[in-house]
């Protein structure tokens, strides 16, 4: 998983390798406030400046949802330098709040005529496959 740094050409500091440790180990979006509790030592700027890095590199993407804290989680597709490719569904528990990244066999192709659709996001709330049994 360090592969990913040296792909993105970003230098693997001791930080930042912690820091896609703890992305990996989640199979959800998580807030800032879970990564700080993960790390051995918490430094508030060096963590902004990482998760910043990881955003602009295509390493994770950031999802907001209602309003809600910034939740942020790996890319999975090929999401690169130049762009972020996601054809997943982001979805919020009503009960758990925990936000995941759901893949879907098909997503939908959306046409707006005279317009250039750049990024595509879809959102969804409701039960997520924990809570609702
Ligand atoms: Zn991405
Ligand atoms: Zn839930
Ligand atoms: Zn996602």
């Amino acid at each position: 998983m360090t592969n990913l740094l040296k792909d993105r050409k970003i230098s693997e500091t001791p930080f930042r390798k912690e820091v896609l440790a703890i992305f990996t180990k989640y199979n959800n979006a998580i807030p800032l406030s879970v990564i700080e509790k993960e790390l051995k030592e918490y430094n508030r700027i060096t963590l902004y400046r990482t998760i910043k890095i990881f955003l602009e590199k295509g390493i994770i993407h950031e999802i907001t949802i209602n309003g809600a804290v910034s939740n942020y989680a790996i890319c999975k597709e090929e999401c690169d330098t130049v762009a972020h490719h996601h054809q997943h569904i982001h979805f919020k528990c009503n009960r758990c709040g925990i936000i995941f990244c759901v893949e879907v066999d098909k997503f939908p192709t959306i046409i707006l005529p005279k317009y250039k659709i750049e990024q595509l996001e879809i959102q969804a709330i409701g039960l997520c496959e924990n809570c609702n049994v």
